[in-house]
């Protein structure tokens, strides 16, 4: 489960994934070519309430001058409004285009200071540093940044390759329990796409990482998460056939965040709800090459909130007017077995009723 070297490999540049201690974050940017005295750094209230102030200490002890800017935390941050505040807040400082732009935070702080990164001065070095399970398996890689609008999500935004993801697993430690559960999701995800080694892995060390974030247990599994995504994204940068891979549980887990309400049940929640109906699909369609009771008890192991009130009819009326569905055709990554899916536009709605009564019963 320990792939060596780590890196993404696109059509803009090759980045190298590495795990690193905040502390050393300068002397990475100094190996990677890109040289201060100044920095910028966007972060959260809470990512900076553990962080801000070693990473600061870190940088200027190394001769650099960090700039810090700090948005509130949660999905509310990716927004125009708060994109113009930080463009009001670096523009002044007479920014060059050499002026290294780290993130530091969750999926949020990514998205949005990556966005920030890709348009100021049409572009200056962007660094991720991951502080959520979810950001570190999953949003650091890939280029994909931007921001929301009142029409939808991730509705404004660019690709925006970093020029390098540097992980320090030792602030998951501070990360709620909630989090854990998002990230762990989507890491279980890439593992049921791609790595039935990863599957095997997390059966036998979920406990340790959900139950107790013990850190050696967790590290090898955000390893192969981040290599499969990276592997993904490498594949097909623009999203237009593996990468859809990526939305396995998704078609419900957007039909579920939709009908529930927004931040009522959290995304990898939905998503591993998503999964379990997505893996009921591909059993009926393919009994012999899934061991259904084995793998549904893995997703089962992830903690979701109550679903029983959750109709059918409102679950499919969602779907079928998902942003990413077509002339009505709902589309399912299913699995012919694991690590080896496909996209599905053929399923019924009485198979994907049953798939939803299975997943509400046996959450209740
Ligand atoms: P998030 O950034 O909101 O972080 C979750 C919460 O954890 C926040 O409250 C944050 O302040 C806190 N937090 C983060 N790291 C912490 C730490 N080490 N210690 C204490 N608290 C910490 O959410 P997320 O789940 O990381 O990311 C979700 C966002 O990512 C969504 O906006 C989603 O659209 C986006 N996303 C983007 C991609 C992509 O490819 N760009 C992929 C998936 C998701
Ligand atoms: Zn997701």
């Amino acid at each position: 489960l320990r792939p060596d070297a780590l890196s993404v490999d696109t059509d803009i540049r090759t980045y190298p994934i590495r795990f690193v201690h905040l502390a050393d974050v300068s002397a990475h940017l100094n190996d990677l070519g890109l040289h201060g005295p100044r920095v910028v750094v966007i972060t959260d209230e809470n990512v900076a309430a553990h962080y801000r102030t070693p990473l600061v200490h870190a940088f200027e002890a190394a001769g650099w001058t960090p700039h810090v800017v700090v948005v509130p935390p949660g999905e509310s941050s990716k927004s125009l409004d708060r994109l113009s505040t930080l463009y009001d807040t670096l523009l002044p400082l007479g920014l060059e285009r050499s002026t290294p732009v780290c993130t530091l935070g969750g999926g949020v702080v990514g998205d949005l200071g990556g966005f920030a990164a890709a348009t100021l001065l049409r572009g200056v070095p962007l660094v991720h540093l991951p502080t959520s399970l979810l950001a570190q398996v999953d949003s650091s890689i890939g280029g994909k940044t931007g921001i929301n609008h009142t029409v939808g999500k991730n509705l404004i935004g660019s690709f925006y390759q970093p020029h390098a993801v540097l992980v320090d697993p030792e602030t998951l430690l501070t990360l709620p329990a909630r989090e854990w559960v998002n990230g762990m999701a989507e890491a279980v995800k890439h593992g049921f796409i791609a790595d039935p080694e990863l599957i095997d892995y997390t059966e036998r060390h979920l406990v340790d990482i959900l139950g107790h974030h013990d850190l050696e247990a967790t590290v090898p599994a955000v390893r192969a998460a981040m290599h499969i995504k990276a592997q993904v994204v490498a594949d097909d940068e623009r999203e237009a056939g593996k990468r859809a891979w990526l939305n396995f549980g998704h078609t419900f887990a957007h039909a579920i965040e939709h009908v529930a309400g927004y931040g009522t049940v959290a995304h990898g929640e939905a998503v591993a709800l998503g999964m379990r109906a997505a893996l009921y699909l591909s059993h009926r369609r393919a009994p012999a090459a899934l061991d259904h009771d084995r793998l549904d008890a893995l997703l089962a192991q992830l903690p979701t909130p109550d679903v029983s009130g959750l109709a059918f009819e409102a679950l499919w009326d969602a779907m079928r007017h998902d942003k990413k569905t077509k002339d009505g055709t709902i589309r399912f990554v299913l699995l012919h077995a694991v690590g080896d899916p496909f996209v599905a536009d053929d399923c019924t709605r009485a198979s994907v009723q049953r798939a939803w009564d299975f997943v509400q019963q046996s959450t209740a």
